[in-house]
């Protein structure tokens, strides 16, 4: 059994979803000590059981430690099953991650799965759902993936109630390599406000529009009824020839819509200027199924401590070297199979 420290590097959820998938992926079961130790709230919260739970259960895994705040945990795969799951995270907790986790095992099952997941589909330090839909899926799709996402109803944080559907096709996962984004093709802007003021959303895409050149047409309000709600995101996609990145915003009491906004505008203008294919989040949630493949390569606009950390993770699990390199503006990631014989 590989025994995993789940405070090492960035020490958060993302290194359980990690192990659980590659886990599953290679067979090998797992105990992890220290889950999430380096937060505010260690241990297993309702995301994070949930993660496991889905794992558990597409998996027929065995499992031990599985209790709100738990931080030692041990995982046992089976085989996976493909079959129409339904998890609920029964708070706001993201259903993007908890879907990031299991889909990669079921799009490389014998037979289709549907995956249905409710939580938070728009949370602050996760992938909002147009960024799972946009830029992460359809690399995977260049890759083998057959998926595809729906989003049945937004949920935001404190009150989630969100449905994220995915239906998933038998496929294979072949290398890839984005080493450039290529020509910029358009830019959009959406700001969505459930249950909230008209003007939060309205003042958001001035900001965008200002700070990031946008016309009037590529700008969208989305007012969603006071049910999806209280709830404000403001997201803006840049698709360019060889990937779509989204980046995102989210309104949060006491926190200046114009703010908001504008955090957004420095993060698409970092990555503009990068000249690299992918942003931050987006190149730490590369690295997984790029390993699995055998290999790849992309270049970044940042190396951030989810991508140190992960990277680390799965050199437990698979034969795989990630390696950077600073190149003008940018960083250039190489995933290669390093040699080592398959564990
Ligand atoms: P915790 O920090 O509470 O343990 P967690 O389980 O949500 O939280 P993290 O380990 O922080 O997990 O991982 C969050 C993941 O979400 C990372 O892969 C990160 O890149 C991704 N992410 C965060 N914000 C965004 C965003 N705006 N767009 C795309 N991905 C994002």
């Amino acid at each position: 059994m590989l025994k995993i420290d789940g405070s090492q590097g960035e020490g958060g959820g993302q290194l359980l979803r990690t192990s659980l998938t590659l886990s599953i992926l290679t067979g090998r079961p797992f105990r992890m000590t220290g889950v999430r130790a380096r937060r505010r709230n260690p241990g297993l919260q309702p995301q994070h059981l949930a993660a496991v739970e889905a794992a558990r259960r597409v998996s027929g895994a065995r499992v031990d430690g599985v209790e709100l705040d738990s931080q030692v945990l041990s995982f046992s795969p089976g085989l996976v099953w493909p079959d129409r799951y339904e998890f609920d995270i029964g708070t706001a907790g993201s259903c993007t991650l908890v879907l990031q986790t299991v889909l990669l095992p079921l799009a490389l099952a014998p037979a289709p799965s549907t995956v249905r997941v409710t939580g938070g589909t728009h949370n602050v330090a996760a992938p909002p759902f147009e960024f799972l839909a946009w830029t992460w899926l359809p690399l995977l799709a260049r890759m083998g993936v057959r998926a595809s996402l729906e989003l049945v109803r937004r949920g935001f944080y404190p009150r989630g109630g969100g449905e994220v559907l995915a239906r998933i096709q038998p496929g294979a996962l072949a290398p890839l390599a984005v080493p450039r984004r290529g020509r910029l093709l358009a830019t959009r802007a959406e700001a969505t406000v459930a249950g909230l003021p008209r003007h939060i959303a309205e003042r958001e895409l001035a900001v965008v529009a200002q700070g990031l050149s946008l016309t009037e047409e590529c700008l969208r309000l989305h007012e969603l009824p006071p049910d999806q709600g209280p709830g404000n995101v403001i997201t803006v996609t840049v698709e360019s020839d060889h990937v779509t990145e989204v980046f995102a915003g989210f309104g949060q009491r006491g926190v200046p819509a114009e703010t908001v906004a504008e955090g957004v505008c420095v993060d698409v203008r970092r990555y503009l200027d990068s000249g690299a294919a992918a942003g931050p989040h987006l190149a730490d949630q590369l690295l997984l199924p790029l390993a699995v493949a055998g290999g790849g390569v992309f270049t970044t606009s940042g190396i951030s401590s989810h991508f140190r950390s992960n990277a680390a993770l799965i050199a437990e699990f698979l034969p795989a070297r990630v390696e950077t390199r600073q190149e003008a503006g940018a960083c250039r990631v190489t995933v290669t199979p390093d040699g080592r014989p398959q564990p």
